[in-house]
């Protein structure tokens, strides 16, 4: 059915599908089709329904399957759409959208599955599914990362162990690239998140037992003032 109409759009989805199933390496694979998806959306002329209403709905069904706010039954729905689309559009552009679709679906069911489902992102790469938190025991205090925060979401003053504050965080990401070339001490945590103390602490007084309570070591200043 594709095909019967010259496409008003001046292009094609930029996003390409098949080198991306040749070699995902750490990419979201659903985040690259929701990208797809709003390539397909902007070009649609709207001439035809299929490509018109379809493009709208796959593009608000992945934003809802990237940002957790998605259901089992809307990938299903996604799944039902895309070949629609991708079966009767007028013209290759969302024909080929769609099919793009369609084939990371059947290549990464799971990673769908996942997403819509279990809330969750394997690469780490949709910010409603990670946290970003500073490994203590990497970090030197040395401040970078608060200067870069435009939340102000990271406690901590001079040499001392920076902690963000989950609820003020945006995840920019700009504290991790801060960081990056300094301590790598800023990591991004799905599920399992790494320990960290509570307030920021004296760098080099972190010591985790392991049960998630943080002891001090012997000899070394307590950071509410004076020495233990
Ligand atoms: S498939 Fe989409 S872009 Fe192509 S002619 Fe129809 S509405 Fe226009
Ligand atoms: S930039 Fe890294 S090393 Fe420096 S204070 Fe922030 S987390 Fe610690
Ligand atoms: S991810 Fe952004 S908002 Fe969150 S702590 Fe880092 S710089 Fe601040």
């Amino acid at each position: 059915m594709s095909g019967s109409y010259i496409c008003g759009a001046n292009g094609l989805p930029s996003a390409d599908a098949s080198a991306l199933i040749a070699d995902k390496g750490a990419a979201c694979v659903v985040r690259a089709a929701l990208e797809i998806m709003a390539d397909a959306r902007r070009l649609s002329c709207g001439q035809c329904v299929f490509c018109r209403e379809g493009t709208i709905q796959l593009h608000e069904l992945l934003k809802d399957g990237t940002s957790g706010s998605a259901t089992g039954e809307d990938l299903e729905l996604l799944a039902e759409i895309a070949v629609m689309v991708r079966d009767y559009s007028g013209c290759e552009m969302s024909s080929k959208a769609a099919g793009a679709l369609v084939d990371l679906m059947g290549a990464y069911p799971d990673e769908f599955d996942q997403h819509f489902r279990r809330g969750r992102c394997p690469a780490l790469a949709c910010p409603a599914y990670y946290t970003v938190h500073v490994l203590p025991d990497l970090c030197t205090g040395c401040g970078a990362c608060v200067q870069a925060c435009p939340e102000a979401a990271i406690a901590g003053g001079d040499g001392m162990i920076r902690v963000i504050d989950g609820e003020r965080c945006s995840r920019c990401g700009r504290c991790l690239e801060a960081c990056d070339g300094i301590a790598k001490a800023i990591v991004k945590a799905g599920p399992v998140k790494p320990r960290t103390p509570d307030a920021p602490i004296p760098v080099g007084s972190w010591a985790d037992d392991g049960g998630g309570r943080r002891r001090r070591r012997r000899g070394q200043e307590n950071p509410e003032g004076g020495v233990e």
